[in-house]
């Protein structure tokens, strides 16, 4: 370019004289207007100089627009939301159950106002914030008392701190589980201070595999819900109530991590039976502890249920000031709990109950609706069709069962060697999107499960700007 030598970028001042920084300085405050803009007048100079810039691209008006992209995009959250295509209803890395409405607005109200977290309001007292909970979860699962933490992991290592530290934990071989995100029993144990004492094999362990290994500095029995992966065929677990009764006679106490646990029998809604907490207690386990944003459908949270004396010991351990919720899981959790209390309506208001029990021919039915749409914004080189699919419910429960679900399926049409590159950009396109959507790539093709496709009207909106490289 001739004129290159002659052209000069802007002065910071020139270009932040120009009208159109002036909404800039008010929406993002000048501080940061100031600093974006140094920025890129930096990143500019060498170019300039290099003559790669033409005089139309270093206008005032041209510089304080790009400042205004890039201030929008550093001012975007970096939590969003994402359509949940995958086919896993609770994925844990997608945040696992959804909140109802009444959660919803409890975790408003917590927010907004001071509360009674820990403050009793019958005597002016301080009060404790397992309070809060306690009497729906004893009505809901039969346990004597209740304390709450921030997960199942906690739930699990506050348990063990509190009533095995630095004696012996009894466990099968079959129950030494590892659970995503390196949480392995083994290791748990260690970190809790109990000593592992593993008995049976992998795949069978009897009554008296425990009752050998009681010896003096036994602790307690654990026994881990296997959650996310299943053994079959040749196998052997000691039933709840005899391996309780064992441990009674032995004067230990008998921990249950049931994993997801449910609150009710999920059979009744056509889906795979899940031990209940109720039935865990029934049968003689002392104490059970359970998530409360899987199966439960609430929020983050570890609740650990049980005998009265044990869930005073835990709740005496300074661990348990460590791992404790907060008000807005407190409130969340109270609100779900509460929904409960109905189970003949609790599908239609819990929206992972809801999504977990939606009927595959409602999202076939929805999935034949949308391929048209999908088949012409993707064009030629994709076959889009309406299929049948397979999801799961996700979060170590049932790693074995199926959901019969429905999906848009796509299927590039280009040779073998290209179909890899092509379907690894649809997803970066999906990804791209205002509100990201999230499938999952098998056997050669791109699968929206729809089973979770409850927000269709804003899925439509932002589909016309999906750009997939060829
Ligand atoms: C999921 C799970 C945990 C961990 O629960 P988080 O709530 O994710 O911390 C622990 N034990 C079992 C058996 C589980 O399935």
């Amino acid at each position: 370019m001739s004129a290159s030598g002659a052209l000069r970028l802007p002065s910071v001042d020139g270009v932040l004289r120009h009208p159109a920084c002036l909404p800039l300085a008010q929406r993002y405050g000048r501080e940061a207007l100031l600093a974006c803009l140094r920025q890129l007048l930096d990143e500019l100079r060498s170019s300039v100089l290099n003559g790669q810039l033409s005089a139309i691209e270093i206008r005032p008006e041209v510089l304080a627009g790009r400042v205004g992209e890039r201030l929008a995009q550093q001012q975007r959250s970096q939590v969003r939301r994402v359509f949940n295509l995958t086919g896993t209803v609770l994925h844990t890395n997608l945040g696992r159950a959804l909140l109802p409405e009444e959660a919803i607005d409890a975790v408003q109200m917590a927010a907004r106002y001071p509360l009674n977290l820990e403050f009793d309001l019958a005597s002016g007292k301080r009060g404790d914030r397992d309070d809060l909970i306690e009497g729906l979860i004893r009505e809901l699962t039969g346990a004597e008392a209740v304390t709450v933490v921030n997960n199942n992991a906690a739930a699990v290592l506050l348990t063990l701190n509190s009533l095995g530290a630095r004696k012996e934990g009894i466990i099968s071989r079959g129950e030494l589980i590892e659970i995503g995100g390196a949480f392995r029993i083994p290791d748990i144990m260690a970190r809790a201070g109990v000593r592992l004492h593993e008995v049976g094999t992998t795949n069978r362990t009897h009554a008296r595999d425990y009752e050998a290994a009681i010896n003096p500095r036994s602790g307690l029995i654990m026994r881990v819900h296997a959650s996310n992966y299943s053994i079959e065929g040749f196998t052997a677990r000691v039933p709840t109530a005899e391996l309780a009764e064992l441990a009674h006679r032995h004067d230990l106490p008998l921990l249950e991590d049931l994993g997801s646990g449910s609150l009710l029998d999920l059979t009744r809604w056509g889906l795979p039976a899940e031990p209940t907490v109720r039935q865990a207690l029934l049968d003689g386990a002392d104490i059970v502890t359970f998530s409360g944003d899987k199966l439960l459908g609430g929020p983050q949270a570890g609740l650990i249920v049980g005998r009265k004396e044990l869930i005073a010991k835990i709740k005496k351990n300074p661990l348990k000031r460590a791992l404790r919720v907060d008000k807005l899981t407190l409130a969340a959790l109270e609100a779900v709990l509460g929904l409960y209390r109905d189970p003949d309506r609790l599908a239609e208001r819990l929206p992972s109950l809801r999504l977990l029990t939606r009927p595959q021919a409602d999202i076939f039915a929805q999935a034949s609706r949308l391929q048209p749409l999908m088949a012409e914004i993707l064009g030629a080189v994709w076959q889009v069709i309406a299929v049948e699919a397979l999801g799961m419910i996700g979060s170590g429960s049932q790693p074995v069962a199926r959901l019969p679900s429905a999906a848009l399926c796509c299927r590039p049409q280009v040779s073998k060697r290209l179909r890899g590159r092509c379907l690894l950009n649809l997803e970066a396109a999906l990804r791209a999107l205002p509100i990201p959507v999230l499938g999952r790539i098998d056997d050669d093709a791109l699968w929206l499960d729809l089973r979770q496709l409850d927000d269709e009207p804003a899925w439509l909106a932002q589909l016309p700007q999906l750009q997939v490289d060829p």
